[in-house]
C-alpha cells in the first residue's frame, strides 16, 4: 500500500496534504513553493498542462483552458472540447487530482494511492458520485467523501480546548458557499445543521467586478469583449478584486479591440455591486441558526474558510452579527485539505485495525482527533415519490430528513403482485428535496429492482433499504422479505416527463387526454450579451412565462455560448422556472460563441409527446452555424418546433434555416424583446388559427 494525503478540490483552487513524520498535518507545496494549485487545465499540443502554468496561459488570454468546472460536476449534460476531445466535468477533475497526486509523490518520495476528497456541504448525490468517479479516474482510492467545513472543523478541533463549544463555519470558496455550525465538546465534534448554495462563490465577486468594466468600456469604446480579450479580463477581475482586500481602490488596465482605458475601483463601489451577494450569504447563514434552534450569542466563534473570506466585507459583517472578529490562526486556504489528511489517517488506521482485529499500531489521527468522534450530517432530505394516502396527488415522501447524522438508513416495506411470467418489476424515483412537492426536487433516478424469486403466494413483500453511506452517497438495497434474497438493482436514467409526469392526481392522471405542452427557452449568454442584453432577455422570458397556463404547460431553460447548459428541465413550477431565469448569469457557459442547444433541444424533448417548441435567443452571429443548422433541422424532422428569435448582430439568414416555419424567425431589437415573447407567448397558448403553436408550430 502507498501513501494516503486528503485533498481539498476546490472550484478555483486546489490543496493536497498529508500527515509529515512528526504526525502533523501539512499542505504539499507545489514547484512553484505554494499550497494552493488553480484548478485549471490548459490544452496546448502536448499533454494537458494543470495548475499555475495552465493559469498563466488563461491570464494570457489562451481560450484552450478549462476553469470553475466544479461548478458543473454531476451535471450529465455538461461537455467542453479541446483539440477534438470531449471533457466531461469528472475528467477534467480527474486531470487535477491526478497532478495534485503527482506532486503529493513528488514530495513524499513514494506512490500515493488513497485519498480523503472534500466537498462543498451542499453538493447533492450526482455531484458526490462524481467526484468520486473522478479520484477513481485519477488512479485513486477513494477512502471517503466528506464535507469541506467539517474537514475545516477538524482542523479547528486539533487546538487543545477542554471546553464544549458552538462554531459556525463559514466557508466562501472560489464557486461555492456552506455554512455548517458545529460543537466540540471533549468528546466529539458534531455537525448540528448545515445549509448553503453550490453556485455562489467568489467567481461572482468577479463577475461584477468584469461587468462593471465591461460596461464602462462599452460607454467609452461602443465595444465588445469577447474571446482572448474577455478571459483576460476575467483574470484581471480576479486580481483587481483581490487588491481591494489590501488596499482602498485599484486601477485595472483594459485592453480590447485595439482600444486602451485605465479605470479605477474603490472598495466601497466594488461592495456596493456586490452587497446582495453578501446577503446571500448572510441569510443562510442565519437559516443555519434557526435549524439548530440557536442565536449568535451561543457561538463561540466563526471560522473563516475559503480565500474569499479575506474580503474585508465578509469580515465586517462577520464581526458585527458575532460581535467579534473572525477566528484567526485556521488557515483559510489550508484547513479544509489538513482536515481532510487527518480523516485519511482516521480512516486508513481504522483499516489497519480491522485487519489486526483490534489496536492500531500507529494511532495519529486518535491523537490529533483528541479522541473525538466525528459526526456529520446531511445537507438534502433523501425522499421517494409515492401517492398521497386518498390517492388524491403525488408527495415526496421523505425518508431521512435534512441535518440527520450519516450513515443513515430508512426502510420502507413493499407488497408486489407478482406477475407469473417472472417479469415483476418495482420501480422507485428517489429523490433529494425538502419540499413535499414532487416538482421541487431533484430526481436521482428511476431504482428499479428485478429477479423476484418464484413464490407459491400471488404477492411478494419487498423490504426496500435506502441510506446515506459515511460519504453522503445515497444506497438503496432490496431483499423479498420471505426468502431474505436481495434484489437485483438497476439505475435508470430519469424519464424526460418526470416531474412532470407527478402532477395533479394520480387517478386523473390515469385517465387523461390532452397532453401538456413543453416549450424550452434557450438564451445565448455569451460575452455580447452581458448586461442590459441579458437583463432584457430575462424580462422577455419572465413575461413569456407569466402569459402561460402552467397547468398545461412545463417550461425550461438553456444557457447557451461555448458550451450548453440545462438550467431548468422542463417544470410547471411557474416560481421554479422564475428563479431559474433569474440565476442567468453572463458567460455562465463560457464568453464565445462555439456551442448550439440543437442536440440538447433534441435529447430532452424527442422523447416527448404533446405539442413540443423550443425558443432560441440570439444576440450575434454562432462560430459553427452549419452545424447548429444540421442539427436545428433534425430537430424539426422530429417535429419540435423551433422559434428561432435575433437581436443586434445576429444574421437573419441563420435564424429563417434554424427556424420550423417561416414566421418562427424573428428579428427584432433589443427593447422589442418582451413584446416578441409576449406574442409568441399568445401563439402558443391559443394561436392565431385556433391550434396550439398557431402560425408559429406545427402540431398534428
Ligand atoms: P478557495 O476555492 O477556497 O481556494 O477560494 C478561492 C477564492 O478566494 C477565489 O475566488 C479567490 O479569488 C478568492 N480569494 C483569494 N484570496 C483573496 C483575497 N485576498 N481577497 C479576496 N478574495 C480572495
Amino acid at each position: 500500500m502507498g501513501a494516503f494525503v486528503g485533498i481539498d478540490l476546490g472550484t478555483t483552487y486546489s490543496v493536497v496534504a498529508c500527515i509529515n513524520s512528526d504526525g502533523k498535518p501539512q499542505a504539499i507545496p507545489t514547484a512553484y513553493n505554494r499550497t494552493t494549485v488553480p484548478s485549471v487545465v490548459y490544452f496546448g499540443s502536448g499533454a494537458p498542462l494543470v495548475g499555475e502554468d495552465a493559469k498563466q496561459e488563461q491570464a494570457a488570454g489562451n481560450e484552450s483552458v478549462a476553469s470553475f468546472f466544479k461548478r458543473n460536476m454531476g451535471d450529465p449534460y455538461f461537455v467542453l472540447s479541446f483539440n477534438g476531445r470531449d471533457y466531461t466535468p469528472v475528467d477534467l477533475s480527474a486531470l487535477v487530482l491526478a497532478h495534485l497526486k503527482k506532486q503529493a509523490e513528488d514530495y513524499l518520495k513514494t506512490p500515493v494511492t488513497d485519498a480523503v476528497i472534500t466537498v462543498p456541504a451542499y453538493f447533492d448525490n450526482a455531484r458526490r458520485e462524481a467526484t468520486k468517479q473522478a479520484g477513481e479516474q485519477a488512479g485513486l482510492r477513494v477512502l471517503s467523501i466528506i464535507n469541506e467545513p467539517t474537514a475545516a472543523a477538524i482542523a479547528y478541533g486539533m487546538r487543545p480546548s477542554q471546553e464544549t463549544q458552538n462554531v459556525l463555519v463559514y466557508d466562501l470558496g472560489g464557486g461555492t458557499f456552506d455554512v455548517s455550525l458545529v460543537a466540540i465538546t471533549p468528546h466529539e465534534l458534531r455537525v448540528l445543521a448545515t445549509d448553503g448554495d453550490h453556485s455562489l462563490g467568489g467567481r461572482d465577486w468577479d463577475d461584477r467586478l468584469l461587468i462593471q468594466l465591461q460596461h464602462q468600456f462599452q460607454a467609452e469604446f461602443g465595444a465588445d469583449l469577447v474571446g482572448d480579450d474577455f478571459n483576460r479580463l476575467l483574470v484581471q477581475a480576479e486580481e483587481a478584486k483581490r487588491t481591494l482586500s489590501d488596499r482602498q481602490s485599484v486601477p485595472v488596465r483594459v485592453t480590447a479591440s485595439g482600444h486602451t482605458a485605465t479605470y479605477t475601483i474603490t472598495r466601497e463601489q466594488f461592495e456596493n455591486l456586490s452587497q446582495d451577494l453578501l446577503e446571500r450569504t448572510a441569510q443562510l447563514t442565519e437559516s443555519v441558526l434557526q435549524q439548530a434552534h440557536l442565536g449568535w450569542r451561543d457561538i463561540a466563534n466563526v471560522v473563516p474558510v475559503g480565500g474569499s473570506t479575506r474580503m474585508p466585507m465578509v469580515r465586517a459583517w462577520v464581526e458585527r452579527m458575532s460581535g467579534k472578529p473572525p477566528m484567526g490562526g485556521v488557515h483559510p486556504d489550508e484547513a479544509v485539505a489538513l482536515g481532510a489528511a487527518i480523516q485519511a489517517a482516521f480512516e486508513i488506521e481504522r483499516e489497519q485495525s480491522q485487519r489486526l482485529g483490534g489496536g492500531a499500531p500507529k494511532p495519529v489521527a486518535k491523537e490529533l482527533l483528541r479522541d473525538r468522534r466525528i459526526q456529520d450530517v446531511t445537507a438534502h432530505t433523501l425522499g421517494l415519490i409515492a401517492e398521497s394516502e386518498d390517492g388524491s396527488r403525488y408527495i415526496n415522501s421523505r425518508l431521512i430528513v435534512k441535518n440527520s447524522p450519516i450513515p443513515a438508513e430508512q426502510g420502507r416495506p413493499y407488497a408486489m403482485r407478482l406477475r407469473p411470467d417472472g417479469t415483476t418489476e418495482l420501480e422507485v424515483f428517489v429523490t433529494q428535496g425538502e419540499s413535499d412537492d414532487p416538482q421541487a426536487c431533484t430526481y436521482l433516478g428511476l431504482y428499479s429492482f428485478t429477479d423476484f424469486p418464484a413464490l407459491n403466494a400471488p404477492e411478494a413483500q419487498v423490504d426496500v433499504k435506502y441510506g446515506y453511506d459515511s460519504s453522503t452517497i445515497v444506497q438503496v438495497e432490496a431483499v423479498e422479505h420471505s426468502t431474505g434474497k436481495p434484489l437485483k438493482l438497476e439505475v435508470k436514467p430519469v424519464p424526460p416527463d418526470v416531474p412532470a409526469r407527478f402532477l395533479g392526481s394520480p387517478r386523473d392522471q390515469r385517465g387523461r387526454g390532452g397532453e401538456p405542452m413543453t416549450v424550452y427557452i434557450a438564451i445565448d449568454v455569451s460575452g455580447s450579451m452581458c448586461g442590459e442584453p441579458l437583463a432584457q432577455a430575462q424580462q422577455a422570458a419572465h413575461e413569456f412565462v407569466r402569459q402561460l397556463d402552467m397547468k398545461t404547460t412545463a417550461i425550461g431553460l438553456i444557457a447557451v455560448s461555448d458550451a450548453v447548459h440545462i438550467d431548468q428541465q422542463a417544470t410547471h413550477s411557474q416560481s421554479e422556472i422564475e428563479r431559474a431565469i433569474d440565476r442567468m448569469t453572463c458567460c455562465s457557459t463560457g464568453g464565445g460563441n462555439s456551442g448550439h442547444p440543437f442536440d440538447t433541444i433534441y435529447d430532452l424533448l424527442s422523447p416527448l409527446s404533446g405539442p413540443r417548441f423550443a425558443i432560441v435567443l440570439a444576440d450575434g452571429v454562432w462560430s459553427y452555424q452549419d452545424r447548429a443548422i444540421q442539427q436545428a433541422k433534425r430537430c424539426h424532422h422530429a417535429e419540435i418546433n423551433v422559434i428561432a428569435v435575433g437581436f443586434g448582430s445576429a444574421d437573419q439568414q441563420f435564424l429563417r434555416a434554424i427556424a420550423s416555419t417561416e414566421a418562427g424567425a424573428i428579428y427584432t431589437t433589443q427593447g422589442g424583446l418582451g413584446n416578441t415573447f409576449s406574442t409568441i407567448a399568445r401563439e402558443l397558448s391559443g394561436g392565431s388559427d385556433g391550434k396550439t403553436g398557431g402560425k408559429l408550430g406545427r402540431y398534428s
